[in-house]
């Protein structure tokens, strides 16, 4: 399968050039069978055998993240945290784990949760790459986790440097990359070995799959490996409706993630401009992380963003109830805007200063947008 080019805008809209063997059909099928036939001598002619985890219908959603990802291999989960879960699961007890202070929290949880209950070695640094070299230097680790820009501070990581300290240590390195998304930065070609996706988020784009996503440069990898057997043993598998619909989502991935990384810079210049509230958006030239995400992140600085609107939790509840078209909800990388009082829905152990509102920027009209914002914030 191929659609003739190297370009992502292509290859995703034409979803590799994908062809319906039996019908010609241009739209791929889903495949609801649970069990396959095999021949009178035992073999699987169509290759697949029972449902977890074999399903046909996984298999462009998985060439298309793959080839985005620049990776030799990616696997479905049925969702983000089941393809994290899965390569730490892989880990033995007594193993050493650096993940970075600053992570989406319900992955933290599990970490520090697991981690205790498991005999992990969990070792939580600041999200920079100095702080993982120190870390592995005083103590080696088999899986180091990075997530940049950072959730939702917005740190950004060079993942360069990280993947170079790993590699002095003999430890791997893992990266969530659902936030940047491939368009922005490719972590295997900066050095990574494995990537993570929420395909929940930009992915598939319309809120309305969980779904979850590994890929790696080196399908023989013994921690890979024990991907696949967790997938196929523990069963945390994508549904193929999901799978459908997720392949689906990712053929307009490119002009989605373009707009509404277009729409947040935008925006981000708008705020700052006020002078009334902190920005953090890597995109911003007063972003700390400015510099190496100028160097790491290609094309665009994502859709996400966060607000410091002052005045404490009272003012940012204000500020988001006073919003029109932002929807009040959780989660990221949707077509529609979201907002959400993110300490509000981490619980007390959150990084995420009272006055901050996170920002998911869709694909709606940036003066609009800029608009809401604005009334919201006056009207505070
Ligand atoms: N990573 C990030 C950055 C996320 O925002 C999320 C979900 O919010 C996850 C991972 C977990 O993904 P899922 O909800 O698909 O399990």
């Amino acid at each position: 399968m191929s659609a003739g080019s190297d370009k992502p805008a292509t290859y995703l809209a034409q979803a590799l050039g994908h062809v319906e063997p039996a019908s010609r059909g241009l739209a791929p099928a889903i495949y609801p069978a649970t069990t396959y036939e095999r021949d009178a001598d035992l073999t699987l002619p169509g290759g697949a055998e029972y449902a977890r985890d074999d399903n046909p219908g996984y298999t462009l959603a998985e060439e298309m993240l793959a080839k985005l990802e620049g990776g030799a291999e990616a696997m479905l989960y049925a969702s983000g945290m089941a393809a994290a879960v899965a390569l730490f699961q892989s880990l033995r007890s007594g193993d050493s784990v650096i993940a970075p202070e600053v992570m989406y929290f319900g992955l933290k949880a599990w970490l520090q949760d697991f981690g205790e209950r498991f005999g992990l070695n969990v070792r939580f640094v600041a999200n920079d790459a100095d702080a993982y070299a120190a870390a592995l230097k005083e103590r080696p680790a088999k899986l180091v986790w990075a997530e940049t820009p950072a959730n939702p501070l917005w740190q950004v990581t060079d993942l360069a440097a990280v993947a170079e300290a790993c590699r002095a240590a003999g430890a791997k390195l893992g990266v969530d990359n659902t936030v940047p998304t491939p368009l922005f930065t490719r972590p295997l070609e900066l050095g990574a070995d494995y990537v993570m996706h929420s395909a929940t988020k930009s992915l598939n784009g319309h809120s309305d799959v969980v779904a979850g996503a590994l890929v790696t440069g080196n399908a023989d990898d013994p921690l890979w490996q024990g991907a696949h057997v967790q997938r196929h043993k523990g069963g945390a598998i994508a549904g193929p409706f999901e799978a459908w619909l997720l392949a689906r989502g990712m053929r307009t991935l490119a002009v989605r993630v373009e707009r509404a990384a277009a729409n947040a810079m935008r925006i981000a210049e708008a705020l700052e401009a006020r002078g009334d509230v902190t920005v953090l958006y890597p995109g911003l030239p007063s972003h700390p992380g400015h510099a190496i995400a100028k160097r790491q992140m290609t094309g665009g600085f994502g859709s996400m963003m966060s607000v410091l609107t002052g005045g404490g939790q009272e003012r940012a509840y204000r500020v988001k109830a006073g919003l029109r078209l932002f929807r009040r909800a959780t989660s990221l990388g949707g077509v529609e805007s979201l907002v959400e009082h993110r300490r509000m829905v981490e619980g007390p152990t959150s990084m995420a200063p009272d006055d901050l509102l996170r920002l998911s920027v869709g694909i709606e009209d940036a003066d609009d947008l800029i608009a809401d914002l604005m009334q919201a914030l006056d009207g505070a």
